[in-house]
């Protein structure tokens, strides 16, 4: 039988805190799993180590949010300052996941999304690290939109629609890209955001893209603006920009089309 997280306040708080503990387990582990990947070394092996003394770290400094806090932010075996972005990741990751279930509730909807959602989150920490955005997570993402198809409720009308949006976007920025890399004559952008643009439009459908394509682009004018400030001229990684207003279009911009398509 299916269960709504609105059937009663007792079974939406519990899912909700579930929701919020896996939120911050799979961003702990998404954390590790970027550095990895970012750094060249296999994700799937060896232990959690501090990245500073290289001590193997146990349980108790593995609990997501929670051991950053009660270790002030420091290591416990040679005292390193462990960076506030890690626990600010989870945290960040924790919300997702609660804001997904209340717009989805227990549905494959949410699975398919939370699927997304990580890929997108590890991609987004790996392009920030190395400027690089893994394959694997694009894969996944398009193998995910695909398996959850038959469960989606989506007609064939619209099925078709997302498709052709995937690829169109992915043409569209490719074209713009080879344009303005002629114009300026630098690379503008680089070949995984033209990937990653196609993913999402297949998730969005046309006309969530071309807001999320909108966001993406203030976004990351913003950290730019910020980003030139600390480092005069450093290369900026769009592909958190595309991640972020992509999912937020996922979430809540069915409410946003709708409300600009009445406009017209
Ligand atoms: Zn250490």
């Amino acid at each position: 039988m299916f269960i709504s997280i609105h059937d009663n306040l007792y079974i939406g708080l519990y899912c909700a805190i579930l929701a919020f503990i896996f939120g911050a387990v799979f961003g702990s582990f998404l954390n590790c799993a970027s550095w990895r990947i970012a750094h060249g070394e296999s994700f799937l092996h060896g232990r959690s180590h501090c990245t500073v003394c290289g001590h193997i770290l146990s349980a108790p400094d593995l609990v997501p949010i929670f051991s950053w806090l009660f270790l002030g932010g420091k290591c416990r075996y040679c005292k390193a300052k462990i960076s506030a972005r890690y626990m600010l990741t989870e945290l960040f990751f924790a919300v997702v996941s609660v804001a997904s279930l209340l717009r989805w509730d227990l549905s494959v909807e949410y699975l398919r999304n939370m699927v997304f959602a990580c890929c997108l989150f590890c991609l987004s920490l790996v392009d920030l690290e190395s400027f690089e955005i893994p394959n694997g997570c694009l894969i996944i993402s398009a193998a995910a939109w695909l398996a959850a198809l038959p469960f989606a409720g989506m007609g064939k009308m619209a099925i078709l629609a997302h498709l052709l949006t995937g690829v169109g976007y992915g043409a569209i920025m490719l074209g713009l890209t080879l344009l303005f890399d002629k114009i300026l004559g630098k690379e503008t952008m680089g070949g995984g955001d033209i990937k990653l643009f196609a993913v999402t439009g297949l998730y969005l459908g046309a006309a969530a893209s071309l807001f999320a394509l909108l966001f993406s682009c203030i976004l990351g004018l913003l950290m730019g603006a910020v980003r030139n400030r600390n480092q005069k001229g450093a290369p900026i990684p769009f592909g958190p920009s595309i991640a972020l207003a992509s999912y937020v279009m996922l979430l809540y911009g069915e409410r946003l089309v709708n409300w600009y398509l009445g406009l017209l």
